[in-house]
């Protein structure tokens, strides 16, 4: 497949229209949300896409992507935004609103495996072995052709993955709880950037 790779530096052009329905995923500096900073967020509209945002981690000034985070009517498809929402939160200082998760969907919908990390679900649903060789690489700096293409790898997949999910949740009936699940990821959000890490409702 042909992938159509952007890079933006500090952020997404203004005149950009990327449609309703977008799969986003950031890169960091490590898991510490107030030790390691956001680097990148890449988006793509579903059409073999990705828009790669480099900020400028002095001011993290990106007020096109900040709009379509938060606006409520584009619709974002993540895999674990738990991680990702904490970052725009701390980094961006955004809500996103309107959120769809290939990760909570897969726990939900394919309860006959205990593997749900995106290389599972794009070798599953689309029949691809991607490399995870640089999810643990330096995206601080000058990026590479490899990890450019690394980090488009973790968006283009999301919008077939997610229809391919939603369909076992709607087959096995448990579309709801999939959808109560994501009315709850913002209190996790702000429940991990307050420090709660523990599971609240263990004994
Ligand atoms: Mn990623």
């Amino acid at each position: 497949m042909n992938i159509d790779i952007n890079l933006h530096k500090n952020d997404l052009p203004d005149d950009l229209n990327l449609g309703n329905v977008l799969a986003v995923d950031g890169e960091f500096m490590g898991l510490n949300v107030s030790r390691d900073p956001l680097c990148l967020i890449q988006i793509s509209s579903g059409n073999h896409d990705a828009h790669i945002v480099q900020f400028d981690r002095l001011s993290y000034n990106a007020p096109n992507l900040i709009k379509i985070l938060n606006d409520p009517k584009i619709t974002k498809i993540f895999h674990y935004g738990r991680a990702d929402l904490a970052y725009i939160k701390y980094y961006l200082k955004t809500e996103t609103n309107n959120i769809l998760d290939t990760k909570i969907a897969s726990k939900l919908a394919r309860s006959y495996s205990d593997q749900h990390s995106l290389k599972t679900l794009i070798k599953e649903f689309i029949n691809i072995d991607i490399s995870k060789q640089f999810q643990s690489s330096d995206f601080g700096g000058e990026l590479s052709s490899a990890q450019l293409k690394y980090c488009a790898n973790d968006v283009i997949y999301l919008h077939k993955i997610h229809q391919e999910l939603n369909k076992i949740l709607e087959r096995e009936k448990r579309i709801n709880l999939y959808h109560d699940c994501l009315s709850f990821l913002k209190t996790r959000v702000d429940l991990d950037l307050a420090q709660f890490k523990e599971d609240i409702w263990s004994y």
